[in-house]
């Protein structure tokens, strides 16, 4: 029998390459392993949830069962590989040993953990999964299910880091009726990627609905509040339970700590079965790895060019190109101009980042558009805020790729 094209991973990445082989190949074996239970979500949608009033498991568009049926797919769901042997085209899981013909990591990134000191350093959560989001949000509405009624007083958050994902969740909690406050080393929110004044118009919308801002700081120390400390904070009924130590002294007390600080590949599989690995595993512009017969893409790929692409536009790009080189016509993947467009409602924000490296400044045009101007005066990239955000197809068509 004909061994299976195999995919690591239920992200976008992996279920939209199903989804695009499937178009070419409909019947060629295919067998998804993912250690998480495969429901198909929109990763998108966790930093949005909580405005648009949807539960977790409202999140899960299609449940497994019904991808693997719609796809014709075989789905082990729970399920981790552990060992990749290319000699062989063998995989060793959790489940036993699988042959594949053609294999493909869609295993994601996983989030940077910074250490802290303190009793209570490992109270620090992540959101990089809906189990990740669904543990955040017991612990968030667990006091209102635990009495049956609304709590007394709104529930805090620190936030560590102020780039999008952070962001992003700071506008859906405040907006919601939570305590933000936000602590970043750098001078603004979004500063890697946003000019200063549009950074600075972002800082004003969200300290608007509430959010503390902290910048120039980081978190130094996490440890469970003394009684009476917190109890000086907040209304003596629920005293937030943490009390979070920042690097300049300041005492900040929360009852949960969102670390939004980025996240970076597990290399761990593919470097032990010798792929060549710098920030993802690296693929040539058809996605394959160093080792024929073995492709990667979505958040744990370095693309052609030395680029990591965490988005989800790259991935639709991506697995078009891969599901046609796996169906036995080899693609290059051509990235066309991917503006990413910031979810924060109290002032939307949509981004074309130039390529990391362009030498260059940005310029502002008018109100709410800035353009990056290169040395050679061509535009290669874009920011638009609030109504402006509009534009975006107008401006797509003036930047130089
Ligand atoms: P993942 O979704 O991380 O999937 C990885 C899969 O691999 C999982 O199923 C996991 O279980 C599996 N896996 C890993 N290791 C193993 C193993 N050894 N064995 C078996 N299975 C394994 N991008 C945008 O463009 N716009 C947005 O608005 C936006 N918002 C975002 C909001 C949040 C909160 C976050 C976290 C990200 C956001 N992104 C956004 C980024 C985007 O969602 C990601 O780039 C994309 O979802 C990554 O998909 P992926 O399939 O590569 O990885």
């Amino acid at each position: 029998m004909q061994d299976p094209i195999i995919i690591i991973g239920a992200g976008l990445a992996g279920w939209t390459t199903v989804r695009e082989l499937r178009k070419l190949e409909p019947s060629t074996p295919v067998l998804l392993i993912t250690a998480d239970n495969g429901d198909f979500y929109a990763k998108p949608s966790l930093s949005n949830a909580l405005q648009q009033k949807r539960t977790p498991a409202q999140l899960v568009t299609t449940p497994a069962a019904k991808m693997a049926e719609t796809h014709s797919v075989r789905v082990l769901a729970h399920t981790r590989v552990l060992a990749i042997d290319p000699a062989t085209r063998t995989l060793q899981t959790s489940g036993g040993d699988f042959q594949y013909s053609q294999l493909v990591l869609a295993t994601g990134a996983q989030p940077i953990r910074v250490p802290l000191a303190g009793d209570a350093a490992d109270q620090v959560q992540s959101i990089n999964s809906l189990d990740d989001f669904t543990s955040f949000y017991q612990r968030l509405t667990c006091a209102d299910q635990a009495d049956g009624q609304l709590e007394r007083r709104p529930r805090q958050v620190l936030i560590m880091g102020a780039g999008l994902i952070g962001c992003e969740f700071a506008n859906d909690l405040a907006a919601s009726g939570y305590g933000v406050a936000v602590v970043d080393p750098a001078a603004g929110p979004i500063a890697a990627l946003l000019p200063q004044a549009a950074s600075a118009q972002l800082q004003q919308a969200l300290a608007d609905l509430g959010v503390r801002w902290h910048f120039g700081v980081t978190v130094k120390a996490l440890n469970w509040a003394p009684a009476q400390a917190a109890e000086a904070g907040a209304d003596a009924n629920a005293a937030p339970a943490l009390q979070v130590e920042l690097s300049n002294g300041a005492l900040v007390f929360v009852d949960i700590v969102l670390s939004a600080i980025g996240l970076k590949a597990d290399l761990s599989l593919a470097q032990a079965a010798a792929l060549v690995c710098e920030r993802g595993v690296v693929v040539d512009a058809t996605l394959q790895s160093s080792s024929p017969g073995i492709y990667a893409l979505g958040d744990s790929a370095q693309y052609a060019g030395g680029r990591t692409l965490p988005y989800v536009m790259p991935i639709m790009s991506a697995a078009r190109a891969l599901a046609a080189t796996l169906a036995g016509t080899p693609t290059a993947v051509v990235f066309p101009l991917m503006p990413v467009a910031i979810k924060t409602p109290a002032l939307p924000i949509v981004v074309a980042a130039p390529k990391p490296g362009t030498a260059g400044e940005w310029r502002s045009e008018e109100p709410g558009l800035w353009q990056f101007i290169d040395e050679e005066q061509h535009m290669r990239g874009f920011v638009l805020s609030g109504k402006q955000s509009a534009r975006r197809a107008e401006q797509g068509k003036l930047v130089q790729v």
